[in-house]
C-alpha cells in the first residue's frame, strides 16, 4: 500500500480522493488550511515551505503519489487575484518541486494536479499573466489583471489554471521527472458541486453566469465521480500516461472547441517540431 500527499484534503474533491485512498488501504498525509495532518496556509511562501517540509518528514522522504487539489474559485474580492495566484499556481508548483525527490524515491510515483475546464472555455485570459506565472513572477501576473477590474478574479483563476497545466506538461517530460518514474498528469473538471461551487452559486451574479454556461450533459459533476478518475490516475493505469489533461466537464469543452483538439501540426510549425525531434535525440542519449 502506498503513501500519498493530498492538498485541499478538507473539502470537496480533495476530501473525496482522501476517502477513496484510505478505503483502499493507503496512507494519506493531508494538507489544508485547517482540519489536516499538515495545517498550512498555501497562500504564503512560508506556509508552502512548511507544508513541503512537514510532508517530507511525515513520509520519511518517500511518496507514492500526490494530489494537488487545494484551490480557490473566482469569487469577488480585492485580494482574491493574489490569493488565487498564490494557492492555485504556487501552491502546486512549490510543493511539487519540494517533493520531487521523495516522488523519485519510489520509482513509479503518480501525481494529479487539479486544473479546470476554464483553461479551454474561458475567453480573454491574458497570455502575459500566464507567461509571468511560468516565469515565477506573481507581481507581473497581478498587474495584467488590473484592467479587468471586477473580472480580475475570474482572469486570475483562468490564468492560474492554464499556467499550472502548462507547468505540469513541461515538467512531465523533463528527464528529472519522467526518467525518475514520476507521472505528472492533470484533471480538468467542469462545474462540480462542492463547497467552492456552492459559494459561487450563493452569489446572484455568479449563479447566473454558472447556470447559463453550456453543459451538454446537464447539471453539475459529482465530487466522488471526479475522485474516481483521480484515483485511477494514481494507479498502474497511469504508468504510460505523461502530461495528459483529463477533461471531465459534461461536454462544455467539446461544445465550444470540438475541432480544436486533436490538431495536426500546421506547416508553419514544422521548424519548431523538427527542433523538438532533435532535442529529444539529445536528452535520450
Ligand atoms: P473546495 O473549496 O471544496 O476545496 C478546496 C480546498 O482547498 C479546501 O479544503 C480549502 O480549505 C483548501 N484551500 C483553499 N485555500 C487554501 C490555502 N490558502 N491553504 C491551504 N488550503 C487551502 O473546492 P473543490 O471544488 O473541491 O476544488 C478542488 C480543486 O478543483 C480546486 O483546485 C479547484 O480550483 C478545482 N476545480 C473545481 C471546480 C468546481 O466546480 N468545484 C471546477 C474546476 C476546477
Amino acid at each position: 500500500m502506498g503513501v500519498y500527499a493530498v492538498t485541499g484534503s478538507a473539502s470537496g474533491m480533495g476530501a473525496a480522493v482522501v476517502q477513496r485512498l484510505i478505503d483502499a488501504g493507503h496512507r494519506v498525509i493531508t494538507v489544508d488550511i485547517a482540519q489536516a495532518d499538515v495545517v498550512a496556509d498555501l497562500s504564503t511562501a512560508g506556509g508552502r515551505r512548511d507544508a513541503a517540509e512537514k510532508v517530507l518528514a511525515a513520509c520519511g522522504g518517500r511518496l507514492d503519489g500526490a494530489v494537488l487539489a487545494a484551490g480557490l474559485g473566482p469569487s469577488p474580492g480585492r485580494d482574491r487575484p493574489r490569493l488565487i495566484t498564490q494557492v492555485n499556481y504556487f501552491g502546486v508548483v512549490d510543493l511539487l518541486e519540494g517533493w520531487r525527490e521523495a516522488l523519485a524515491a519510489t520509482g513509479n510515483a503518480k501525481v494529479v494536479v487539479f486544473s479546470s475546464n476554464s483553461t479551454t472555455t474561458m475567453p480573454m485570459v491574458p497570455n502575459r499573466a500566464i507567461a509571468a506565472l511560468l516565469d515565477g513572477d506573481a507581481e507581473r501576473a497581478l498587474r495584467a489583471y488590473r484592467p479587468f477590474a471586477k473580472m480580475a478574479p475570474t482572469m486570475a483563476y483562468g490564468a492560474s489554471k492554464v499556467a499550472v497545466t502548462h507547468w505540469m506538461r513541461r515538467r512531465s517530460v523533463e528527464p528529472e521527472w519522467v526518467r525518475a518514474g514520476i507521472r505528472l498528469n492533470a484533471i480538468a473538471p467542469g462545474a462540480v458541486l462542492t463547497p467552492l461551487l456552492e459559494k459561487q452559486l450563493a452569489t446572484p451574479g455568479e449563479a447566473r453566469a454558472i447556470k447559463s454556461f453550456p453543459v451538454p450533459a446537464g447539471g453539475y459533476g459529482d465530487a466522488g465521480l471526479l475522485a474516481d478518475w483521480v484515483v485511477h490516475m494514481l494507479g498502474p493505469a497511469a504508468d504510460f500516461m505523461v502530461g495528459s489533461v483529463v477533461i471531465v466537464d459534461g461536454g462544455s469543452d467539446a461544445w465550444f472547441r470540438a475541432d480544436d483538439w486533436p490538431r495536426p501540426v500546421p506547416g508553419r510549425r514544422l521548424v519548431g517540431y523538427l527542433r523538438r525531434m532533435r532535442e529529444f535525440k539529445k536528452v535520450r542519449s
